[in-house]
């Protein structure tokens, strides 16, 4: 299945409540998210994501539940070298989904403090949720996709546990493990007049 930079699913048979409709839809494909999207969320990715969404009826009205998961490879900064690390990231959400053909959005996350303004039909122990709002049939999922692929990234990454990092010159150290940086204090000098001292400390100290 080829990528794309949209992830969709059609809610029209779930919406339209025909006697013997289904109860839940479902898509699941490649995602290759726009340049804008990737910057948006700070992401670098090594392929596409893998993705899969199920909306879910649950008996009221237009009273969805969204349940979805993604996978994929990122690429982050080794925290020491600065190289690219190839890190596999798998995320998964689960919201309450209502569907409100008249907002602009095509696919909105609200978050709980800003919901239920003007929903007082809500029960309250769903007010502290957070919730997808969908505006069209045809939602797109894949900027919740990959912000929910983002937040689930870890916060540094290393190339290796035995990374050396880089030198005060920005010489990688894995690549050249001998390198001394150009302004790294002068080692002593071989004819220095305290070799002698040297010498005498490891015999006094044994
Ligand atoms: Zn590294």
């Amino acid at each position: 299945m080829p990528a794309e930079p949209v992830a969709l699913i059609n809610l029209a048979p779930l919406l339209s409540h025909a006697p013997g409709g289904p109860s839940e839809v479902e898509a699941e494909g490649e995602l290759a998210p726009s340049p804008e999207e990737l910057a948006k969320d700070g992401l670098r990715l090594a392929g596409p994501l893998s993705w899969r969404v199920v909306v879910r009826n649950t008996g009221g009205d237009d009273d969805l539940i969204a349940e979805g998961e993604v996978a994929g490879t990122a690429l982050m900064e080794c925290r020491r070298c600065l190289e690219d690390v190839p890190t596999d990231v798998r995320a998964s959400f689960l919201y309450p989904t209502v569907y409100k053909p008249s907002q602009e959005a095509d696919l909105a996350l609200i978050e709980a403090p800003l919901v239920n303004v003007e929903d007082d039909l809500a029960p309250h122990d769903e007010l502290a949720e957070d919730r997808l709002s969908v505006g069209s049939p045809e939602v797109d999922f894949a900027p919740l996709l990959a912000q929910v692929f983002a937040i689930d990234l870890p916060l540094t990454a290393l190339c290796s546990p035995t990374c050396r990092g880089l030198a005060t010159d920005g010489v990688n150290l894995n690549e050249h493990p001998d390198h001394v940086p150009a302004d790294a204090p002068e080692p002593e000098a071989p004819s220095s007049p305290f070799d002698v001292l040297a010498d005498l400390d490891v015999e006094s100290s044994s």
